[in-house]
């Protein structure tokens, strides 16, 4: 089966799905969305994804256009269109359509959603390299502005890496599509759930794996300065679930890691060269098979109970 298209109101064939050319989050990224895993035809965690949705729409003053009863109906019946039963959602809610003006214009938001068969990547592990997290203030809010985390990701594939990793006033705060981890004599760090990371569904997920696994958790900014001191690192979220990394590469000339505030100079591209990146953090052998493994093993666990209609939580 094709993946699945619902534009404003109506499923329509996947060709078909356009968005009126005059759409805010066209012209200015003004919206909002989620991505949701669906795991044996189930999507999953669904409720904390409509929860963080309710919350970036009243951040930026979109009205909900749907109860959460309704985007479960909505969500459920593109998956059974799909057929898929291994895929992802994706929806967008923006401020609707109108003349381009800055200003809020009055009207509907605009919703659309996808359904997409989805394969793993085969990657078990992954190599990051350190960016400047350049994004706005309020990265809590999982806007449609993705500019720098695209422009970050690029920059990492043509490093050979899968993730970037951001570092903000010298702490590393999350990749550019997933939360962040680090490990140091079996307790977890991450950084607390405030305005500088999006607090990611899978992150909530892996707390709750980490208190049923009695591993000791403490959310808190972790400095660059620290990272020598971590016996592991790993990334979390949607599609990725729980990846280890094996390797973090840095450019040693640029200083963004350590710098307080970002250097004024303005680089003539921002898709930066990272030939000359070093490894900077590398795991040994002695933590493999740590703790990003066994709560790699967990999440597997959790998602086979989902498939078989057990609770997860
Ligand atoms: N941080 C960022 C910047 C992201 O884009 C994502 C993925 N949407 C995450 C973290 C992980 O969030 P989740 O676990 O909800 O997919």
């Amino acid at each position: 089966m094709p993946a699945i298209a619902y534009v404003n109101g109506q499923f329509v064939d996947f060709a078909e799905a356009v968005v009126p050319a005059e759409d805010r989050g066209h012209l200015f990224g003004d919206g909002v969305y989620e991505v949701v895993r669906v795991y044996g035809g189930r999507p999953f965690l669904l409720p904390w994804h409509l929860e963080r949705l309710g919350q970036s729409l009243a951040a930026v003053d979109i009205v909900n256009p749907h109860s959460e009863h309704e985007w479960v109906a909505l969500i459920g019946e593109a998956v059974r269109r799909s057929q898929e039963a291994e895929a992802t959602v994706y929806w967008q809610v923006t401020r609707g359509a109108g003349p381009r003006s800055h200003a809020f214009p009055a009207g509907a938001p605009h919703v659309t959603l996808i359904v997409r068969p989805f394969t793993p990547s085969p990657a078990s592990q992954a190599t990051a390299v350190l960016l400047p997290d350049e994004r706005w203030s309020h990265v809590w809010v999982k806007t449609l502005n993705l500019l720098p985390n695209v422009i970050a990701k690029e920059t990492a594939r043509r490093a050979g890496a899968e993730e970037a990793l951001f570092v903000r006033a010298g702490v590393l705060t999350e990749g550019s599509s997933s939360n962040a981890w680090f490990v140091r004599d079996g307790t977890l760090f991450t950084h607390p759930a405030d305005r500088h990371i999006l607090a990611g569904v899978t992150r909530r997920f892996v707390l709750h794996l980490a208190q049923q696994a009695g591993i000791p958790v403490c959310e808190r900014p972790v400095g660059v300065a620290e990272l020598s001191f971590m016996d592991e690192v790993f990334f979390t979220g949607t599609t990725v679930e729980v990846l280890p990394v094996t390797r973090i590469l840095a450019d040693p000339d640029a200083l963004f890691w350590q710098a307080a505030a970002l250097p004024a100079d303005r680089p003539a591209t921002l898709v930066r060269d990272l030939s000359r990146a070093r490894v900077l953090w590398e795991r040994t052998g002695a933590a493999v098979s740590g703790v990003a493994e066994q709560l790699q093993k967990m999440f597997t666990q959790a998602v086979e109970r989902f498939r078989n209609y057990e609770d997860v939580l």
